[in-house]
């Protein structure tokens, strides 16, 4: 592979964020999280953060337009050069149809999507008690990704928060959206060769080696 353009797909919980972190750690390359950069624009009270807020708060979808500006932007940037890892993009068809438009222009194209697969209760589970760090982001969890002093980010020693959409009514809103606008992306990159099923629900070090085997080795 010469280049690593890379999705990490799946539904809210999957462990998307947790194994981010270690992908970009090791591939040297950008991780680019649309939930991130929408959450950043909320808290700067951006004119595209106020926009965004009701979806977010309700567990809806953002519109495309306005998130794919948001990646089109980004991928502008020169630390992409060599490749990325889109996380939580694209979440529709028309996103995808509109990353792949994108990459085409620059003769490039996705290299791998990593499936990450876990059952609806363990995600409900896992999203209930999540705790994110206000600083790098990084995700912990108060029993199952507990950070060595309570509160506080292991990575960075910022201050731990629990997002607003994090509560069940709204996770279950998302869990179904994921269900009805993001999975038939799966069939999309299925079509063109490039997905990689990972079961999520095995310890964050297990599900890695797997994405690992799956990228092959990063100098490659
Ligand atoms: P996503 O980005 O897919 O929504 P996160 O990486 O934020 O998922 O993980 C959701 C929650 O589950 C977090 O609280 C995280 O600490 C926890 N978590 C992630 N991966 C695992 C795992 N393999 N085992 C147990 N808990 C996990
Ligand atoms: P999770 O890590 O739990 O899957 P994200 O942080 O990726 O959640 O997304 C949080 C919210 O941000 C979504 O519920 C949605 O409102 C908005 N969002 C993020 N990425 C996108 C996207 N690609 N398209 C539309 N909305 C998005
Ligand atoms: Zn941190």
């Amino acid at each position: 592979m010469s280049q690593f353009n890379l999705i990490l797909l799946g539904p809210p919980g999957a462990g998307k964020g947790t194994q981010a972190g270690r992908i970009v750690a090791e591939y040297g390359i950008p991780h680019i999280s649309t939930g991130d950069i929408l959450r950043s624009a909320v808290k700067n009270q951006t004119q595209m953060g106020l926009e965004a807020k009701k979806y977010m708060d309700a567990g809806e979808l953002v519109p495309d337009s306005v998130v794919i500006g948001i990646v089109k932007d980004r991928l502008q940037e020169p630390d992409t050069a060599k490749g990325f890892l889109m996380d939580g993009f694209p979440r529709t068809i028309p996103q995808a149809q509109a990353l792949d438009a994108g990459l085409d222009d620059l003769g490039r194209a996705v290299t791998k999507t990593l499936v990450l697969l876990a059952d609806e209760e363990l995600l409900v589970a896992r999203l209930t008690g999540r705790r994110i760090c206000r600083s790098c982001q990084a995700p912990f969890h108060v029993l199952f990704n507990l950070p060595k002093a309570e509160g506080v980010c292991d990575v960075c020693d910022g201050e731990l928060y629990q997002r607003d959409d994090d509560t069940e009514a709204t996770v279950r809103n998302r869990l179904e959206v994921y269900r009805n606008q993001t999975e038939p992306l799966i069939g999309y990159y299925d079509e063109a060769g490039v997905v990689a099923r990972i079961d999520g629900t095995q310890a964050p070090e297990k599900t890695y080696e797997d994405i690992r085997m799956a990228l092959g080795p990063a100098g490659a």
